[in-house]
């Protein structure tokens, strides 16, 4: 077994995957920390959570642990908790075999226990498969991971096209690896992205909504973007929003500055909501459908309300949208339409909403990215911070000359 000089510093490692590594090893079994927290904290980076592999089964591993309970999506894994933190642990597994995959398409069950380097094998790419040993303090490295973590690089284990017919998601992985760690994919990779992308097809929707999550709720939200252009697989997330950028230049731009507020946002530790951005990304199509029901002969409110149902309902072949996501995001489209009816106790009414700071932001960004809406952001800013009396006289002055006027006076005074 291929071991490296390096170690990893102690103090990065959460106590927790200490004590778990410990108490299996105790008993008798191998453990390891491998994924994320081994890869990230090589990088100095803050692990977003901690993989251990061992070659315990989930009934052993249950045994030993109290604090434990065992969650099965698509494999068996356990889930050890302390306080707030949860420790993966997953039991050394093998690839599926080349027929399971020739004859049923994507691997759903493949809790074949294997051996340590089936375990290696059967991970996505190389960086992802650097195991810690924790009693020992060393890595190790059967796939030159700790090269390609140096240089960069993002290969995967085997042929891409084996791997990613396996596991079509494995290509979402990649562009959300290159965003987050700024590194490069190798060529096998991209062409074959190129080529395979519409194995994404197969991905039930509610797992391409949780990859959706990671992709733009993580703090690298519009290097994911980028990324999913330019390998073509944004499309295969959210089919319509493409068709709309030719004669809606706008609507890109929309978009990137919706995902850079985000990521401002998730640096600066404030609350982030995948509503908005989902509502940033569809609002090309969603106006677009709102138009053809107008034209139609739909009145205005119905059309807003028909279109946003319509294009949700839409996008759910795609990506599933749970409703606590996309109820707010409805909302804040009809809302845009509603912050230009301001006068007498509308203003009020709108800015008491519970979705007001959310459309109120958008409307801001839809205004940067180049719409032409007289203003209407600015005044909404006025709004928000004047005092009843002002408010009066903001109220009473829309669409007339007085605000203009006033303005345009004082500063030629001085
Ligand atoms: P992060 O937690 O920062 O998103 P991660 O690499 O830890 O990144 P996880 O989804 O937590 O990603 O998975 C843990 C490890 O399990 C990965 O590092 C990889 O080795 C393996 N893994 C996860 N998903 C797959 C997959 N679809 N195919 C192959 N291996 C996978
Ligand atoms: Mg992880």
């Amino acid at each position: 077994m291929k071991k490296t000089s390096h170690t990893l510093p102690n103090d990065k490692i959460s106590v927790s995957v200490s004590k778990v590594i410990h108490r299996l090893s105790a008993g008798g079994h191998r453990a390891y920390l491998v994924g994320g927290g081994v890869r990230d904290i090589l990088l100095d980076r803050d692990p977003k959570d901690f993989d251990v592999a061992t070659d315990a089964h989930p009934e052993q591993i249950k045994n030993l642990f109290r604090n434990s309970r065992e969650v099965g999506r698509r494999f068996r894994i356990v889930h050890i908790r302390f306080g707030r933190e949860i420790i993966e642990v997953s039991t050394f597994r093998k690839q599926p075999s080349d027929s399971a995959t020739k004859t049923s398409g994507p691997v759903m069950d493949d809790n074949a226990y294997g051996s340590f380097e089936e375990d290696v094998m059967r991970r996505d790419f190389t960086i992802n498969a650097l195991y810690y040993d924790l009693i020992n303090d060393e890595i190790i490295d059967l796939v030159d991971g700790m090269s390609d973590l140096e240089n960069n690089a993002i290969r995967i284990i085997g042929d891409p096209l084996k791997r990613f017919r396996e596991d079509p998601v494995r290509m979402l992985r990649a562009i959300r690896f290159k965003a987050k760690l700024d590194f490069n994919l190798d060529e096998n990779i991209s062409s074959e992205i190129h080529r395979s992308g519409q194995l994404l097809e197969q991905i039930p929707a509610a797992r391409l909504f949780e990859e959706t999550l990671k992709l733009f709720m993580s703090g690298h939200a519009a290097k994911s973007f980028q990324a999913l252009l330019q390998h073509g697989l944004f499309q295969r997330l959210f089919p319509r929003v493409e068709t709309h950028f030719p004669n809606y230049a706008s609507n890109q731009h929309l978009i990137e500055l919706a995902l850079q507020s985000t990521d401002r946002r998730i640096k600066a530790e404030l609350p982030v909501t995948i509503a908005f951005v989902l509502a940033a990304f569809l609002w090309g199509e969603f106006l677009n459908k709102k138009n053809q029901l107008q034209s139609n002969g739909m009145a205005s409110a119905d059309a807003i309300a028909q279109a946003g149902m319509n294009t949700v309902t839409e996008q759910q072949f795609s990506t599933s949208i749970p409703k606590r996501f996309s109820i707010p995001m409805r909302e804040i489209w009809s809302l845009q339409f509603r912050l230009t009816v301001r006068r007498g106790k509308k203003a009020e009414k709108i800015l008491a909403h519970r979705r007001f700071r959310a459309a109120y932001d958008f409307l801001i960004l839809r205004e940067e990215s180049g719409e032409k809406l007289d203003n209407l952001g600015q005044w909404w800013t006025q709004y928000q911070d004047a005092d009843e009396q002002q408010r009066e006289v903001l109220r009473s002055t829309i669409g007339g000359k007085r605000i203009t006027k006033k303005r345009r006076v004082k500063p030629t005074n001085n």
